[in-house]
């Protein structure tokens, strides 16, 4: 049996859990670990089941709880390689020093070695520096912070989230583009435009059911709409009314952001695709990643009703809501 549970859905968390013959993986760790597991409770999913973890882009509602779930359940994660490294350098520890404080510690560092009788004889190592040559006594600039002298390379316990909270129990790579495999579940990730490292869109299959997730998106181009055929499923995003947006909360830069071409999906965009490209073979087509500023649920459902006029039914097309604040009621094939 194939089972499908949206977790959580918004700019505060996005999770969804997904179920193919033995294996079962969560696309996205968006949640605390807390609430996940919470929630997939919840929703009548054991957390200790999970064989893995795939992450669609590094933006935080998409990652927060990663480090401290994958650790949880010692279990893989998978990412395209620029977003592990995008995800590695908003965790990594950095400190803020000026310029004068760079150079005092410089100077405190090679006095150590010098204290050391064994040390060996040679060229003293500078931090890296990744200021500029030039810098204002005052002006603040940050370095990577140094490495715990304490932690032991050689053993074999994991390191501390404090120590380091990019460590990961395994991690594997995949590209857009390239269909894998984890175990009985096939994932074909696909680009979708967003503002981030390598973003990415799925077809899953498993047991010959086809499950397309697209959010985060700020357009859907061709490439897309040609991988969101054929699918039993559809979790496709409907981040915004256009006109709550322009005259909503949110400052003129963050609105120019979300409407661009690397932004969000519109209700409007959302229901264009479902009217003029998707071929209407869904039995659910599921409206995620509402903004609860700039949205109404019901607006979203609207539009997209409009869009499906006459292809809704019982078999086809039934139209849900994904929601921020609690699991939608699983999908079973
Ligand atoms: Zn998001
Ligand atoms: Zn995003």
């Amino acid at each position: 049996m194939v089972r499908f549970t949206v977790l959580a859905s918004g700019s505060r968390g996005n999770c969804t859990v997904l179920s193919g013959g033995r294996t079962r993986i969560l696309v996205d760790a968006g949640l605390s670990c807390r609430e996940l597991f919470r929630r997939m409770k919840l929703a009548g999913e054991e957390p200790t089941t999970l064989n893995a973890i795939v992450i669609t882009h590094e933006h935080q509602d998409h990652v927060n709880g990663l480090a401290v779930t994958a650790r949880k359940l010692g279990i893989p994660v998978y990412f395209t390689e620029a977003t592990h490294r995008a995800w590695m350098r908003w965790l990594s520890p950095r400190r803020q020093m000026t310029y004068a404080q760079w150079i005092e510690m410089i100077r405190k560092q090679a006095a150590e070695r010098q204290a050391e009788p064994e040390a060996e004889v040679g060229e003293i190592d500078s931090p890296d520096y990744p200021g500029e040559t030039v810098v204002e006594n005052s002006v603040p600039f940050t370095v990577p912070a140094a490495s715990d002298p304490a932690a032991d390379p050689s053993c074999d316990q994991p390191p501390s989230l404090k120590d380091d909270p990019t460590w990961l129990p395994a991690i594997e790579y995949f590209k857009p583009g390239e269909p894998f495999s984890i175990g009985d579940i096939c994932l074909n990730p696909f680009t979708i435009p967003h503002d981030a490292a390598d973003p990415v869109g799925f077809v899953f299959s498993s047991e010959g059911v086809r499950l397309g997730f697209a959010t985060d998106l700020g357009y859907i181009p061709p490439n897309v709409r040609e991988q969101l055929r054929d699918l039993d499923l559809l979790l496709l995003e409907s981040n915004h009314d256009l006109e709550m947006l322009r005259d909503g909360p949110y400052p003129w830069s963050v609105k120019q952001r979300v409407l661009s071409r690397v932004g969000h999906l519109s209700n409007d965009a959302a229901s264009e695709f479902l009217a003029d490209d998707y071929d209407g073979q869904a039995a659910y087509v599921i409206l995620g990643h509402l903004s609860e500023n700039n949205n109404l649920p019901e607006l979203a459902r609207v539009a997209a009703e409009r869009a499906l006029l006459g292809r809704a039914s019982l078999l086809a097309n039934r139209l849900l809501l994904a929601a921020q604040h609690e699991p939608l009621s699983t999908i079973s094939f």
